[in-house]
């Protein structure tokens, strides 16, 4: 069978969680877990680079720090996981959705412009499939409204936008290490920023709010958020190998652009200013019927592939107030993803182009 994505992990990993399970770093106390932070920061080239139990639950801190609560607004994209709305909501605010561009899928600036009201406080860019949303002229929106940027770079460890790599551009950014992320430990987060007083307060928040100072004195609400050393290990090994590992992603991409390029399929298209990071092919048929019929005779050998996100204004909890965004509709209906893992073979990549080919 060919799945859509599959972890890769090598003997250096086994060795280094080996090690921490040695050594009794088990749990967030050991030397893994900052060794993972140390790494991560240089890989996104920040200041600081915070460890978290999950991808949500660092853009949930994230919020958190940022003292975003209710009556605020959080832009975000429509056509993403639901975790991004999910964590708007954990702390009290009303998240927004604005339609994604029909090229890259990624947060569409003219309908932020349009959802921008006095009550919005942030931005949620979301680098999706592993491609870097537009930043720039969000940068734009969100500097000429004072709102803070969270980036979910969850799916694009490594991608880069305008010579920097994301999760470095907005306020912060955040990563998840989830067992079918570009890098993974299995279940993992992270958020990345150069703002040392947020860091302060993302160290606070994620250890049940207690006082660096004091022990036991708790001056807030916080979370157990803290990762282990266990899943650190894996990532310490997973970081070392980064490069490695988004050399294959690429080569998998690049093989499918080649196969693809001229077909009635259209691929998530790459913006001169970005290199993604190639977490997975992302693809749109002319015709829901035509991804359903493509979709089944994938399945009928065995091959894995899924749909895109189901939109978020259309999701139980957030239909209410919701507006339709319209061209994240329609990549809903007609999009899918197609085997993407870093070990695929250039003929296990031509075998799922060509039942493509011969069935849509
Ligand atoms: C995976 C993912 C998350 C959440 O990460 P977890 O580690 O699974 O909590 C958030 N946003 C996006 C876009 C994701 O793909």
């Amino acid at each position: 069978m060919l799945p859509v994505s599959e972890p890769w992990i090598s003997d250096r990993e086994l060795e280094l969680v080996t090690d921490a399970v040695k050594r009794g770093w088990i749990s967030p106390r050991g030397e893994y877990v900052d060794r993972f932070e140390s790494l991560l920061a240089e890989f996104v080239g920040v200041d600081h680079a915070l460890a978290t139990t999950t991808g949500t639950a660092a853009l949930h801190l994230s919020l958190v720090a940022a003292d975003i609560g209710p009556g605020d607004e959080v832009i975000v994209p429509d056509m993403t996981w639901i975790a991004c709305a999910n964590v708007v909501r954990y702390v009290g605010a009303t998240p927004i959705f604005a339609d994604v561009t029909e090229d890259s899928f990624t947060l569409d600036p003219d309908s932020v412009r349009d959802n921008v009201t006095p009550d919005t406080a942030a931005l949620m860019p979301v680098h999706l499939y592993g491609h870097p949303a537009d930043m720039k002229p969000l940068l734009g929106i969100a500097q000429s409204h004072d709102l803070f940027i969270l980036e979910d770079a969850a799916e694009a460890h490594g991608a880069i936008y305008d010579g920097d790599a994301v999760g470095s551009i907005g306020d912060a950014g955040c990563f998840s290490f989830y067992g079918n992320k570009i890098l993974t430990m299995g279940q993992g987060g992270a958020i990345t920023t150069d703002d040392d007083d947020l860091a302060d307060r993302i160290r606070t928040y994620r250890r049940d709010g207690m006082s660096t100072e004091q022990k036991y004195y708790h001056p807030s609400v916080g979370y157990n958020y803290r990762l282990t050393n266990i899943q650190a290990a894996v990532g310490v090994g997973q970081l070392e190998r980064s490069e490695e590992i988004l050399d294959a992603k690429r080569r998998v991409a690049d093989r499918y652009r080649e196969n693809l390029t001229g077909t009635d399929l259209r691929v998530q298209a790459e913006h001169p200013k970005a290199t993604s990071s190639n977490w997975m092919i992302a693809t749109v048929f002319e015709t829901r019927e035509d991804r359903q019929r493509v979709r089944s005779a994938l399945a009928e050998r065995d091959i894995e592939t899924r749909p895109f996100f189901h939109p978020l204004h259309d999701q139980p909890p957030y239909r209410a107030d919701s507006t339709v965004c319209p061209t994240s509709k329609t990549l809903a209906e007609r999009g899918l993803v197609l085997p993407s893992g870093p070990r695929l073979n250039r003929d296990e990549i031509d075998q799922v182009c060509k039942i493509v080919g011969q069935t849509n």
